[in-house]
C-alpha cells in the first residue's frame, strides 16, 4: 500500500475522554473513529488488524474441529422468554421491534439461537459431540462504555458452542477449547492467566477466564504466590480466620456513639479490633429491602450475594437513606441486625454466626450495641461465603498467599450443562432410544477486545508496537526524500520485491518531511522499517525493528534475509520461501 493513497486519519491531540493508551493510541493512530458512546468504526489500519486477530483465532477453532457459521444479530424475543433471558439480562439488551411490533434484541450472546438452531437437527447421539462457531458483532448496552473498544456497545466477539452427550463429553469439549485459547492468546503474544470465573447468569458450574495482565483491565485477579490458584475477585473464596479463643458470651448492651459511624472511628471508641463488627448493609433487591451482615473489616462481594439471592447484579442496589430510616429507624451508619423496624430479609456471612460479642449498629441514630451474639440476638440466612478477596488473604488451595493483579478479560468458557437446552427442548436420542438434554458449552473470545489488549502490552510513549503477526503491515518503507530519483528507484524496488514474496508492505511515497513520517512510523507501530536515504545511490538502506535499539546500512538481498528470518520464526508463510 502507498501510503499516498492510504486514509489514514491521525490525530496529534488526544480526545480527553480516551483515558487509556489503547484508546489514546488507536485514536491517534488512525485506526478507530467513535461514532457514538462505545460505537467505534474501525478504519483500514484497525480493521486490518481486526481480521489478523480473526484469523488466528479462526485457524485455532478450526484445528480443534469446531465448525464456522454466522448467525444474525437481529433474535425474536420468544427464544429468549423460554431460557428466562428476556428478563434475567436486564437493561443491557438492545430490545427492537419490527412493523409488526414483533419483539426482537441484537444479540448480546447466542447460546439461545444455536440451541434453536441444532434443534431438531442434531438428533442423534450418533451426530455428537458437535462443535459450532462463528465471529461476528455483538450488541450490549453497557452501563459504562469505556476505553474505546475496552467496552463498547457494538464489539466482535468469537462464540462457540459444543453439544454434547454427558458430562465426560462436555468436559473433553472443554478441554479442548481450553487448548485453543492458549494457542490463540500465545499467538496473540499476550501475557495472561488463566483464572476461575463466576458462572453467574450464564449457568452452570464451571467457568475459567483468559486475562490478559495489564494495570488498566477492568477485572481483578486473585492468585496464589505458590500454587497455581487463581480466581477472579468476584469468584474467588474468602478464607476468613476467626479467633479461636474461649471468650465468655456477654450481656448485650446499648452505648451511645454520637458521630462515631466509619470502622475505624468505631475502633478507637470500643478499643477492639475492627473484626469485632458486623456490618449490615441494606439492599433494595428487586425492590425489597435486604440486609446483607458481614464482618466489619471486610467487604461484601455483590456478586456472592446476587448469585445467592438468585437474581442478576442489575436488580440490586444500596438502599438510600430514606429507606434506611423505614426500616432502622437511624440515619445511615446505625445500621444492625437487632431489632429492626421492619421484617427484612437478612443474609449473613457464616463467619459472624460463629463470631462472639459483636459490635453492631444500634437502629437507633447515635448508638451501638455490643456483645451481639448470632442466634441469640439475631437470626438470618445464612451463607458460607460473602466476602470480597483481599490482598494477603489465605489461598484457599494450599494456605499460602493471595496476591491481586489486574486484567483485562479477553476470553471466557463455560461449561453450561442443560439451562439452555432445557429451556429450549433441545433433545437428542441416546443408544438405548431415550431422549436427553444436550449438554452444552459455550466459549467466547472478544477480538476488538484483544486488540485493545495487545495494545497495552505492546506500546511506547512514541506508539503502538504491533507484534508481527498482528500488526497491519509486516514492513514499512520510508523514502526520505521523494524527489531523489535514486531513492524513489530504489523504494519503489524493495515494494515491488517484498510484495512478491507475499510480504505486506506500507511505502511512504508521501510529500512530507523525514521527521513526519518517522513520527508516523513510530505512532502506526510497524515492526520492521526500511529506510531510503542518502545512500539509495550505492544500493544501501537502513534497516531497523521499532522498539528495538540500533539500525543497521545492508543491502536488499541482506535485508530480505533477515524478513524472511523474522516471518519464518513468527511461522508466518511467505511465497516461494
Ligand atoms: P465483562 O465482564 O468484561 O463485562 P462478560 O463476562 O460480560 O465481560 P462474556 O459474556 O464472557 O463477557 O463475553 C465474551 C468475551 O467478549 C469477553 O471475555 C470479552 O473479551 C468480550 N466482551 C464482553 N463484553 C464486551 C464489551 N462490552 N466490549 C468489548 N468486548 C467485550
Ligand atoms: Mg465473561
Amino acid at each position: 500500500m502507498r501510503m499516498s493513497n492510504l486514509y489514514m486519519p491521525t490525530l496529534r491531540e488526544v480526545p480527553s475522554e480516551a483515558e487509556i493508551p489503547s484508546h489514546q493510541l488507536l485514536l491517534r493512530a488512525g485506526m478507530i473513529r467513535r461514532l457514538a458512546s462505545g460505537v467505534y468504526s474501525y478504519l483500514p489500519l484497525g480493521y486490518r488488524v481486526i481480521r489478523k486477530i480473526e484469523q488466528i483465532v479462526r485457524e485455532e477453532m478450526d484445528d480443534s474441529g469446531s465448525q464456522e457459521l454466522l448467525m444474525s444479530a437481529i433474535q425474536p424475543r420468544e427464544l429468549w422468554e423460554a431460557t428466562g433471558r428476556w428478563e434475567d439480562f436486564g437493561p443491557e439488551m438492545f430490545k427492537l421491534n419490527d412493523r409488526n411490533t414483533r419483539e426482537f434484541c441484537l444479540g448480546p450472546t447466542h447460546e439461545e439461537s444455536f440451541t434453536d438452531m441444532i434443534k431438531g437437527e442434531l438428533k442423534s447421539y450418533k451426530q455428537l459431540p458437535t462443535n459450532l462457531y462463528q465471529i461476528q458483532t455483538k450488541y450490549r448496552d453497557e452501563k459504562r462504555p469505556r476505553f474505546g473498544l475496552m467496552r463498547c456497545r457494538e464489539f466482535i466477539m468469537k462464540d462457540a458452542y459444543s453439544f454434547d452427550m454427558d458430562e465426560e463429553g462436555l468436559e473433553r469439549a472443554y478441554e479442548k477449547m481450553w487448548k485453543a485459547y492458549e494457542r490463540v492468546f500465545d499467538r496473540l503474544h499476550l501475557d495472561y492467566r488463566i483464572v476461575q470465573g463466576d458462572t453467574g447468569a450464564m449457568g452452570g458450574k464451571v467457568s475459567h477466564e483468559f486475562m490478559a495482565m495489564s494495570d488498566v483491565g477492568e477485572s481483578l485477579v486473585a492468585y496464589c504466590k505458590d500454587c497455581s490458584y487463581a480466581a477472579t475477585d468476584e469468584k474467588a473464596k474468602v478464607v476468613y480466620e476467626i479467633s479461636e479463643k474461649e471468650e465468655e458470651v456477654l450481656e448485650m448492651e446499648k452505648v451511645h456513639t454520637p458521630d462515631v459511624t466509619t470502622i475505624e472511628a468505631l475502633t478507637d471508641f470500643f478499643g477492639v479490633d475492627p473484626s469485632n463488627f458486623a456490618k449490615a448493609l441494606v439492599f433494595m433487591v428487586e425492590e425489597q429491602p435486604v440486609i446483607a451482615v458481614i464482618p466489619g473489616d471486610r467487604d461484601l462481594n455483590e456478586t456472592k450475594f446476587s448469585n445467592y439471592l438468585g437474581v442478576g447484579s442489575h436488580d440490586i442496589e444500596m438502599a438510600d437513606e430514606r429507606i434506611i430510616l423505614d426500616i432502622t429507624g437511624a440515619d445511615k451508619g446505625f445500621t444492625g441486625p437487632v431489632d429492626l423496624k421492619e421484617d427484612v430479609r437478612i443474609i449473613v456471612d457464616s463467619r459472624i454466626s460463629k463470631m462472639k460479642n459483636l459490635v453492631v449498629g444500634g437502629n437507633e441514630t447515635d448508638y451501638h450495641i455490643k456483645n451481639v451474639n448470632y442466634a441469640r440476638d439475631f437470626e438470618g440466612e445464612i451463607v458460607e461465603d460473602l466476602l470480597l478477596v483481599e490482598e494477603n488473604d489465605t489461598c484457599p488451595e494450599c494456605a499460602s498467599e493471595l496476591k491481586m493483579d489486574r486484567g483485562i478479560e479477553v476470553g471466557n468458557i463455560f461449561q453450561l450443562g442443560t439451562k439452555y437446552s432445557e429451556g429450549l427442548n433441545a433433545h437428542y436420542l441416546d443408544e438405548n432410544g431415550k431422549t436427553n438434554p444436550f449438554e452444552m458449552g459455550s466459549y467466547g473470545i472478544g477480538v476488538s477486545r484483544s486488540m485493545a489488549a495487545i495494545v497495552e502490552q505492546f506500546h511506547d510513549e512514541d506508539g503502538l508496537m504491533w507484534p508481527l503477526n498482528t500488526s497491519p503491515y509486516g514492513v514499512i518503507i520510508t523514502v526520505i526524500n521523494i524527489n531523489n530519483e535514486d531513492q524513489m528507484k530504489l523504494g519503489e524496488k524493495l515494494y515491488k520485491d517484498l510484495k512478491s514474496m507475499g510480504v505486506e508492505v506500507l511505502l511512504d511515497d508521501r510529500k512530507e518531511r523525514a521527521g513526519v513520517k518517522f513520527n508516523d512510523r513510530d505512532l502506526i507501530g510497524i515492526p520492521v522499517r526500511i529506510t531510503v536515504g542518502k545512500r539509495a545511490g550505492e544500493e544501501i538502506v537502513e534497516y531497523s525493528i521499532r522498539g528495538e535499539e540500533g539500525r543497521e546500512e545492508l543491502e536488499e538481498k541482506e535485508v530480505i534475509s533477515l524478513i524472511v528470518d523474522l516471518y519464518r520464526e513468527e511461522g508466518m508463510a511467505l511465497k516461494n520461501r
